[in-house]
């Protein structure tokens, strides 16, 4: 699977805000964004002022940084929310918010979307009792998620857990500390997705 390996301060740098890409590091005075609050590259300090077509570009390109999602599967997710019936920039932000590795990132189970897709890898995870390892497996309502029996005890996972114990979990998801679990009980509306994203900016990009 093909995916950014570069240095991710740099992207929210480039976004001129915190994507929180790097877990616990982004909650920290050591936060790029906070230390070099400008681009990266010889010409970050320069002129700020962008075009339209400029504008809906970073939009989209931080809505694939956020997520973690290179080009080519943006653009299918935005053509999936074409189809959709209701609004294209709200349901390509729900189809977002669907993957797996995202659920796992925000019910704490790992500290970046980095992480989850890690872990979803390497098989920590289980839908509907069925182990996946499909970090873009797209959850449904219904839906749930769980730890698999044998990570719950690991170190990795207590870690994990301590370090992002005051993450609040979306109302969008019922999630059971105890038994691990989390039931997706409605894919999120506008309202509850905190994604710092202006998603019309996005439908405008590709509308052109
Ligand atoms: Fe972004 Fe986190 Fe790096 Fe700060 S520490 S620049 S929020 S990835």
């Amino acid at each position: 699977m093909a995916r950014y390996t570069g240095p991710v301060c740099r992207l929210c740098r480039r976004e001129g805000q915190k994507l929180f890409l790097k877990g616990e590091r982004c909650y920290s005075d050591k936060c790029s964004v906070a230390r070099r609050n400008y681009a990266p590259g010889q010409h970050g300090r320069g002129r700020k002022k962008s075009s339209e077509y400029g504008l809906q570009l970073r939009a989209k390109q931080k809505a694939r940084r956020y997520y973690g999602v290179l080009e080519r599967q943006f653009v299918r997710y935005f053509e999936m929310a074409e189809r959709k019936p209701g609004i294209t920039g709200e349901n390509l932000l729900r189809i977002l918010e669907s993957r797996l590795d995202n659920v796992v990132y925000r019910i704490g189970l790992a500290s970046s979307r980095a992480e989850a897709r890690m872990l979803v890898t390497h098989g920590h995870f289980e839908v509907n009792g069925k182990r996946v390892n499909i970090p873009s497996y797209l959850l449904s309502a219904g839906d749930v998620v769980s730890l698999s029996q044998n990570s719950r005890d690991s170190e990795k996972f207590k870690e994990i857990i301590e370090k992002n114990a005051g993450r609040p979990v979306p109302q969008w998801i019922d999630y059971n500390h105890d038994t691990f679990e989390a039931r997706i009980i409605n894919l999120p509306e506008r309202d509850q997705i905190d994604a710092p994203v202006d998603e019309q900016l996005i439908v405008e990009y590709y509308s052109k």
